[in-house]
């Protein structure tokens, strides 16, 4: 039964129903995928005692005619997610060996609706980075390679692990985080669909902070059905989380196939930056002309205020950061460095120094700087003052359009090492999807393409507020108009 890695969630769920597998085969299916992948290096954690364990109760439910929405489905998490019981990393040293006693209420939703854990994926230390590579754990290789070409590529970040899973049929989806493209940007990497929803759409609770007014948890699926039905699980209003937003959470798989006719997207003239890659720009209009013969109307938009979305993105999100990774202390989590007994402050020094990794000790500077007497005014209170503008630009075109049509990344899937030695260039990858996260909206990126290596390409779609459903409308036209049918080429089980 080889073939049941290859099924999209949708399918495996109408097999599950019909019978046609167990729960339990379709975990066991996954998990070999995942023992022969080890040179993609997505996971930190392997949790398959626990995925079978769930798949036999799974499977009892479906027997006694009880299933959830995600019943059945074998998914990967992010480290990024406390999991009770299941060590939780961040992909950094200093917090490994960190054991929750509790569950994300994120992935307690998955739980609660059947859906089976097959282990926590490898991300970008603290979810800092667009390229895997700043993991204490190595770096995750995509599972798509240039045609003819063995060079070995990243799979995006930070939700790397998650997309390269995803791409490799290691699971049928994963979870993956999105602060300032984390979720869109890898996706796109490797040819899947990432939803980044509305700020306070998906509850934060049980979730590594990195940016708390940013920070969103999404779904990462081979279709756009797929993120509809795992977003559906994912989203819930939780009292705990003081930031989520009582509403109901829309049936959001019922949006796909519903008419586009009359629809407005925008297409923002600050999107096209200079010395956009042709091959980026072709596919932009591509989908502006499949959006068109669907029926929707396109409309030049400005956003001016991009071109500052990222310097201020750069100083906000370090500027949280070095907030939220204090409490690593050698206190209260995971890694410990101290020579002797009595002196706290060596602790503190001795601990964060060894348990933190270049970028997050640079993000951390960074954040300290912006967030220090004197320099608070100049550069974090005037970058809250951008985020306003930028957030305002949107307001004003989303009373001329109903969502808006972008490239995900200005790149395809870059080689491992080429951008490690300029962050100012790895930054830049975020140009497209940050100023979505600056304005609490939802995106989605699509795979769209593939450039003239045989990489993917996607497209994205932003929306208004708590409007995911446009966007899963107009998404699946995209899909279906793009037909997007290629999978990476499996060089990886003979290379494990
Ligand atoms: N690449 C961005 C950063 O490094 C975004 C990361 C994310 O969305 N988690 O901050």
């Amino acid at each position: 039964m080889s073939n049941l890695t290859d099924l999209t969630m949708a399918e495996a769920r109408d097999g599950l129903r019909a019978k046609d597998f167990s729960a339990v085969d379709l975990t066991k299916a996954h998990l070999e995928a995942i023992e022969g992948a080890g040179a993609l290096n997505c996971f930190v954690t392997n949790t398959p005692d626990l995925a079978l364990e769930r798949a036999a109760q799974s499977d009892n439910r479906i027997g006694s005619g009880e299933s959830g929405s995600m019943e059945g489905m074998p998914i990967a998490v992010k480290d990024l997610f406390c999991t009770r019981d299941v060590q939780t990393t961040a992909s950094s040293h200093i917090l490994q060996g960190f054991t929750p006693t509790y569950e994300s209420t994120v992935s307690q939703n998955l739980i609660d609706d059947g859906a089976i854990m097959l282990g926590k994926t490898n991300l970008d230390e603290f979810a800092m980075g667009s390229s895997n590579e700043t993991s204490y754990f190595e770096p995750v290789v995509n599972p798509w390679r240039r045609e003819g070409d063995d060079t070995p590529l990243v799979p995006g970040g930070s939700s790397g692990g998650s997309s390269a899973s995803v791409a490799a049929r290691l699971c049928v989806g994963a979870t993956g985080t999105d602060t300032g493209g984390s979720i869109r940007q890898p996706a796109a990497f490797t040819g899947i669909v990432g939803v980044k929803p509305t700020y306070g759409r998906c509850s934060r609770w049980g979730i590594v902070a990195f940016a708390s007014s940013l920070d969103q948890a999404g779904p990462m699926t081979r279709t756009v059905r797929d993120a509809a039905i795992m977003l559906g699980s994912m989203a819930s209003y939780d009292p705990k989380d003081s930031t989520s937003i009582d509403r109901d959470v829309p049936n959001y798989e019922a949006e796909l196939g519903k008419d586009v006719r009359g629809l407005k997207i925008g297409i923002p003239t600050e999107y096209r930056v200079d010395g956009m890659d042709p091959e980026i720009e072709k596919l932009w209009s591509s989908g502006a002309d499949w959006l068109r013969d669907a029926g929707a109307e396109i409309v030049d938009i400005s956003l001016p205020h991009t071109k500052y979305a990222l310097p201020a993105y750069y100083i906000i999100a370090p500027a949280e950061a070095s907030s939220n990774l204090a409490r690593y202390d050698g206190v209260k989590y995971g890694l410990r460095v101290s020579e002797s007994d009595d002196d706290i402050t060596e602790l503190y020094e001795k601990t964060r120094a060894e348990g933190f990794g270049t970028e997050v000790k640079r993000r951390v500077l960074i954040g300290t700087y912006v967030l220090s007497a004197g320099y608070y005014d100049a550069y974090y209170i005037k970058a809250q003052k951008v985020r306003s503008l930028i957030a305002q630009d949107f307001t004003n075109v989303f009373d001329k359009v109903d969502a808006i049509l972008t490239p995900t990344t200005p790149s395809a899937a870059f080689g491992i090492g080429d951008r490690t030695d300029d962050p100012i260039s790895m930054y830049l990858n975020d140009v497209f999807t940050v100023t979505v996260n600056l304005a609490g909206l939802p995106g989605i990126s699509i795979p769209a393409g593939l450039d003239a290596n045989g990489l993917p390409l996607g497209l994205q779609l932003i929306g208004r507020a708590f409007d995911e459903q446009t966007l899963f409308r107009l998404g699946s036209v995209v899909e279906q108009a793009a037909a997007f049918k290629a999978s990476p080429v499996n060089w990886w089980s003979a290379a494990s």
